[in-house]
């Protein structure tokens, strides 16, 4: 796994590793990796940009598989109840978590020019929010946050 998904890496390992992560974790569930449900996975993970339900769904359908928008949808929220996968609500795309699985805020650092996302892992971040919230009497339902800015790559160009 690189540092850092905007540096230059071995993107072959991030979709390997992300697809053995899910075949143990549906195992260790009892739930079926489908292969409709793998593809969409796999999909998601090509790039580390988030994709939109529709690119998904083109995809999907040029690819011969049943790509009845419900179907993709329930795929898509399958994943995300499984902490698989988040949406980026700023970008209304989703994209793949590597992380150990469990709930966890997200914390999101997007590149507004490729769209190259990466999602921190960062407890400190976490802990002081959760902090803060306790302070106000706030109950965090849906802790993700997302940060634009432009990458390394980008920055150059
Ligand atoms: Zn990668
Ligand atoms: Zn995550
Ligand atoms: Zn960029």
């Amino acid at each position: 796994m690189a540092s850092s998904v905007f540096l230059p890496h071995n993107h072959q390992h991030c979709v390997q590793d992300a697809l053995r992560q899910a075949d143990t974790y549906c195992e260790e569930q009892g739930v079926r990796l489908t292969p409709l449900r793998r593809r969409v996975l796999e999909l998601i993970w090509e790039e580390h940009k988030p994709i939109g339900a529709y690119d998904l769904l083109a995809r999907i359908a040029s690819e011969g598989f049943n790509s009845a928008p419900p179907t993709v949808y329930r795929t898509l929220d399958f994943f995300i109840q499984h902490g698989l996968i988040h949406k980026v609500e700023s970008l209304n795309a989703y994209i793949g978590c590597n992380h150990e699985q469990g709930s966890h805020t997200s914390v999101f650092f997007i590149c507004q020019n490729c769209g190259v996302t990466e999602e921190l892992q960062n407890p400190a971040i976490e802990g002081q929010l959760a902090l803060q919230a306790a302070g106000m009497g706030f109950q965090i339902n849906h802790p993700t946050l997302e940060i634009k800015g432009l990458c390394k790559a980008c920055r150059h160009a």
